[in-house]
């Protein structure tokens, strides 16, 4: 075990142990947690209630979350001056499930966004946004309740690698003229120039990812959402690998969207379909049929945009969760940032935090935990009484803070 200086270890938790593909969470898990920046504290305190809530009413004390602070972020700076120490690393890559608040980026002085570099180097490469409707909550669309989609997109390659050099810059120019010289292709002047990588390694087990769970969940379909009509060495190789690696992986449990318009579904009963849509189209197919679309696999860029354009079809980034999850590493995460404006004013939203704990319930195997988290979510709405946000959206609500929004979901457990 690391020697952790900043931490405190606790002395009654275990850890989650990896093996041969399978994760085993013991009864009483160490889970490393950042509290976060800005609204983050007043966020993690009502989360942590609902979350410890869940687990003794799900298991009566025979299980219990040991919670372990590791610091990142302003809070990690101003203490050890420094924005994401190593120890903080460690813990999430030994404890192996983890969950953070949001963190504010430092803008400038050369420091890369904290959350882009945790997904690099405990290369959690899938980032996994489900997205659905709470019944009550205002929403721009129509049918709301039409949305019910998981969207896995690729968190470590794409345009977001961070290879990028400014315009004017040394290496720009130099890289300028040696495509020119070595490819014959002209960059205009004064260009800023970034890289955009996509390997087969880094599609194929995102896409992976996907058909998997979507076969373990009963799903009807996964698409691949690219935009290989332009790009066709990237996103188009997106594309192909994943119907590659349905075939490979997934022969006996997938069928591809052509392959059943030739045949019918009949032959197919069961299986996941495979299909592909290109991005652009994907955008007005999640607001005109959304019903069609179950599970969504893409690379990083596309499948930013999809996510939050997709979170704010259903009412808003306040209830929308997140999980980062690499290969028996996951950490789980609001989709939002630090919304410093109201930090200390027990007032934002806590759901997207609580909601991240509902697919880390579901990730650690303890489901009837998650599952009463997502009782008490749909009971407090159903109630109106939620925080200023979702207030503003809902005629008839009672506007509540953020812990009387963690009061209102831990009581709506009670009412099955
Ligand atoms: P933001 O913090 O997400 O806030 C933008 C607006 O979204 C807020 O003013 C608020 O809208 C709404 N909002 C966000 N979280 C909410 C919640 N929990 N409940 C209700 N409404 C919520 O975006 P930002 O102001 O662009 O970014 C602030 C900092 O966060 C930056 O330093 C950025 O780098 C960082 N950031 C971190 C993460 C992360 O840690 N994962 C992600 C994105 C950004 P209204 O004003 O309309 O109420």
């Amino acid at each position: 075990m690391p020697d952790y200086k900043l931490s405190t270890v606790p002395r009654n938790g275990e850890r989650a142990v990896f093996d041969n593909g399978t994760l085993s969470v013991p009864n009483h898990p160490i889970i490393p947690f950042v509290e976060g920046d800005g609204t983050g504290p007043d966020i993690w305190r009502a989360s942590v209630r609902v979350f410890d809530a869940a687990v003794e009413k799900a298991y009566g004390g025979e299980r219990k979350v040991e919670w372990m602070e590791v610091f990142a972020g302003e809070k990690a700076f101003k203490q050890f001056k420094d924005w994401l120490p190593q120890e903080t690393v460690d813990a999430m890559a030994e404890f192996r499930v983890s969950i953070k608040g949001p963190l504010t980026t430092p803008v400038g002085g050369g420091i890369r966004s904290l959350n882009v570099t945790l997904r690099q180097v405990l290369d959690l490469y899938a980032c996994i946004r489900p997205v659905r409707y709470f019944e009550g909550v205002g929403a721009p669309v129509k049918e709301p309740e039409k949305v019910d989609v998981v969207i896995f997109r690729e968190n470590t390659e794409d345009v977001y690698a961070g290879i990028e050099w400014k315009a004017g810059s040394a290496e720009a120019t130099k890289l300028r003229n040696y495509i020119k010289t070595e490819f014959g292709k002209d960059i205009r002047e004064n260009s800023a120039i970034g890289i955009k990588p996509m390997s087969e390694f880094g599609s194929k087990r995102l896409i992976e990812m996907a058909i998997r769970h979507a076969v373990e969940k009963c799903k009807e379909s996964v698409t691949l959402v690219h935009k290989g009509n332009i790009m066709k060495f990237t996103e188009g190789a997106f594309r192909d690998w994943g119907y590659e690696v349905a075939k490979e992986k997934f022969a006996g449990s997938t069928v591809t969207e052509a392959d059943l318009s030739k045949g019918g579904k009949d032959s197919h009963a069961d299986a996941v379909v495979i299909r592909d849509r290109i991005a652009d189209s994907m955008f007005q197919q999640m607001l005109l049929r959304p019903s069609e679309y179950s599970v969504i696999a893409t690379p990083n860029l596309n499948g930013d945009y999809l996510s939050d354009a997709a979170a704010a079809q259903v009412g808003g980034l306040g209830i929308a969760p997140g999980g980062n999850v690499g290969d028996g590493v996951a950490v789980f995460e609001a989709t939002h940032g630090t919304a410093p404006k109201y930090a200390n004013l027990d007032k934002i939203n806590p759901g997207s935090v609580i909601l991240s704990g509902v697919m880390m319930f579901d990730y650690m195997g303890w489901p009837e935990a998650a599952k009463l988290i997502v009782k008490g979510v749909e009971n407090a709405i159903k109630a109106k009484r939620v925080t200023y946000d979702l207030a503003r959206q809902m005629p008839g609500s009672t506007e509540v803070s953020t812990s009387a929004f963690g009061d209102a979901v831990i009581a709506g457990m009670a009412n099955q």
